[in-house]
């Protein structure tokens, strides 16, 4: 766990631009965005890959949505569209190992195809 950036974060031992927080989710502008919004919403606890999720967690992946359609809102994208991303491991594009929902929009997304 002491390789687990995002816990930094939350930990407050490295500065980020949060942007959303509660006792279980924070949520932080990324430090290299992709598009004109790009925030991480991530879960406090600490969590590998969403390969470490179980049924327990159920509540708490729904929040991490939730905070994303709330900021989503915020910051006014959510009547013409966004992206959300969960990427898993090397072969999902998977850099950081602390589960994180990437909010993505602000311009038009390509097809995945
Ligand atoms: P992923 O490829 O899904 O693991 O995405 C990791 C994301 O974390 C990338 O978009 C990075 O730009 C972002 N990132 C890495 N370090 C930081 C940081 N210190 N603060 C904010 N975002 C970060």
């Amino acid at each position: 766990m002491s390789d687990d950036l995002f816990m930094k974060i939350i930990n407050r031992e490295i500065p980020a631009d949060i942007v959303y927080e509660t006792d279980e989710v924070l949520a932080f502008r990324d430090i290299a965005p992709k598009a004109p919004t790009h925030i991480l919403v991530i879960p406090k606890v600490h969590l590998r890959t969403v390969n470490d999720l179980e049924s327990a967690h159920t509540e708490l992946i729904g929040k991490l949505v939730l905070a994303a359609t709330d900021l989503a809102r915020q910051e006014g994208i959510a009547k013409e569209g966004y992206r959300l991303v969960m990427n898993c491991n090397p072969a999902g594009g998977q850099l950081v190992y602390h589960i994180h929902l990437h909010l993505l929009g602000g311009r038009q997304m390509r097809g995945l195809g």
